[in-house]
C-alpha cells in the first residue's frame, strides 16, 4: 500500500507501507479523499513544527509519520472494542487526538489535553489508502454531504471555532486578516454567525475572489494602502470592526488585524506562527482590546456537517484542484508552494 511519508523538511517520500491493523478501540478507514492543510505544507516547507523528531509525544509516534488529516472515507476494518461503525460506512474523524483522562479532558476542554496530539503528524494520516483512527473520534458522514464536501468539514470545523471562540454576534462587524482555507471558512462561518459584514484582507486577487463568493463584503489588498485603515473606514463611524481574525501567522497580519479591530473589540489568532510575532501591546492595553487564541474544534465537526447537510455552505469555490496520490508533491505540495495565491484546497484520491 501506498502513503505520503514525512522523513523531514522538503522530504517527502510516497513510499510502500503495510495495511494498518485496528487495535482495541480503533477502526481503519479506506481513505477516499483528503485536503492538504496549511499545516501539511508549514511541515514540508519548513519543518518540523508539530512533527515530533527528538521525543515521542503522548502518542509514542516520531517521525517519519504519513501525513494527512482532512479525509473522508469508507469503513474497512473495525477492532475489538469498535461498535460504534459498521463497515463500508461513510466517515470523517476528528484530527485532534486526545486522551480522555487528564485533568482538561475530564474538564470539557479537551483541545487544552495534556497529551493532545494530532492525526497525520503524530500518528499517521491519511495521504494513504488506509488510515487507523480511533472509533470514538469518528463522525458518519450524512447521505447528502458529498466527499468533496466532507473533506472540508476539517478545515471549515477550525473556522467555526475560531468565531465561536472570538465571542462574535448577530449584526457584528467582522474582518478577516488572509483569505487561505482557514480565512475563508471563517469568513463562511462568521456569516451564519450573522456578522452584518465580512471584510477581508488578502493579497492574492484570487483568494479576495473567493472570499466574496463565500460572503465577503468586500475585500482590499493590503499593497492598495494600509490596510487597516481601508477597513476602519468601511466599518460604522470608522471605528473598526468588532471582531477582527489573524488567519496567516505573521506580524504584519498580526498587527493588521489588532489595528483594524475597534476600541474594546476582539481579535481572535488562528494563524499558526513560523516565528515570534511583534507587536505593540499598547495597541492591546491602551483600548482595552481582547486577544483570544483558537486552535482545532471538538463539538464543531458535527456542526459543520449539520450546516452542509442543511444545504445552508457552499463550499465548492474552496476546491482548486483534484489530484492523484501519486503526483501529490508536485502537483500538491510545491504547487501551494509555487501559485499558494491561485489555490485554496488541493484534494488528493489515494
Ligand atoms: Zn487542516
Ligand atoms: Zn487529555
Amino acid at each position: 500500500l501506498k502513503a505520503l511519508r514525512w522523513h523531514g523538511r522538503k522530504d517527502l517520500r510516497l513510499e510502500d507501507v503495510d495495511r494498518p491493523q485496528p487495535g482495541e478501540g480503533e477502526v481503519l478507514v479506506a481513505v477516499t479523499c483528503c485536503g492538504i492543510c496549511g499545516s501539511d505544507l508549514h511541515e514540508y516547507a519548513e519543518g518540523p513544527i508539530f512533527i515530533p523528531v527528538d521525543s515521542p509525544p503522548g502518542t509514542g509516534r516520531m517521525a517519519p509519520v504519513t501525513l494527512g488529516h482532512e479525509f473522508v472515507g469508507r469503513i474497512a476494518e473495525l477492532g475489538p472494542g469498535a461498535p460504534v461503525c459498521a463497515i463500508g460506512e461513510r466517515v470523517i474523524v476528528d484530527a485532534c487526538l486526545r486522551c480522555g483522562e487528564c485533568w482538561y479532558c475530564s474538564g470539557g476542554e479537551p483541545m487544552l489535553c495534556e497529551k493532545l496530539g494530532f492525526l497525520g503528524m503524530m500518528q499517521d494520516g491519511a495521504f494513504a489508502q488506509y488510515v487507523l483512527a480511533p472509533a470514538a473520534l469518528v463522525h458518519p458522514v450524512p447521505d447528502s454531504v458529498t466527499d468533496e464536501e466532507a473533506a472540508l468539514v476539517e478545515p471549515l470545523s477550525v473556522g467555526l471555532r475560531g468565531v465561536r471562540r472570538s465571542g462574535l454576534k448577530a449584526g457584528d462587524t467582522a474582518v478577516v486578516v488572509g483569505a487561505g482555507p482557514i480565512g475563508l471558512g471563517v469568513v463562511a462561518m462568521a456569516r451564519r454567525a450573522g456578522a452584518g459584514a465580512v471584510f477581508v484582507v488578502e493579497r492574492a486577487e484570487a483568494r479576495r475572489q473567493k472570499a466574496l463568493e463565500m460572503g465577503a463584503t468586500e475585500a482590499f489588498d493590503p499593497d492598495w494602502g494600509d490596510a487597516a485603515e481601508q477597513v476602519r473606514a468601511a466599518t460604522p463611524g470608522g471605528r473598526g470592526a468588532d471582531v477582527a481574525f489573524e488567519c496567516v501567522g505573521h506580524s504584519d497580519p498580526l498587527n493588521v488585524a489588532i489595528q483594524s479591530s475597534r476600541p474594546g473589540g476582539t481579535v481572535a489568532v488562528l494563524g499558526v506562527f513560523g516565528a515570534p510575532a511583534t507587536v505593540d501591546f499598547n495597541q492591546v492595553m491602551a483600548v482595552q482590546r481582547t486577544l483570544v487564541g483558537s486552535l482545532g474544534y471538538v463539538e464543531d465537526y458535527p456542526r459543520v456537517l449539520r450546516l452542509l447537510a442543511s444545504g445552508q455552505l457552499d463550499v465548492g469555490p474552496l476546491i482548486t484542484a483534484r489530484i492523484h496520490l501519486e503526483d501529490a508533491v508536485t502537483s500538491g505540495f510545491d504547487e501551494l508552494l509555487r501559485n499558494q495565491g491561485q489555490h485554496v484546497k488541493i484534494l488528493v484520491a489515494p
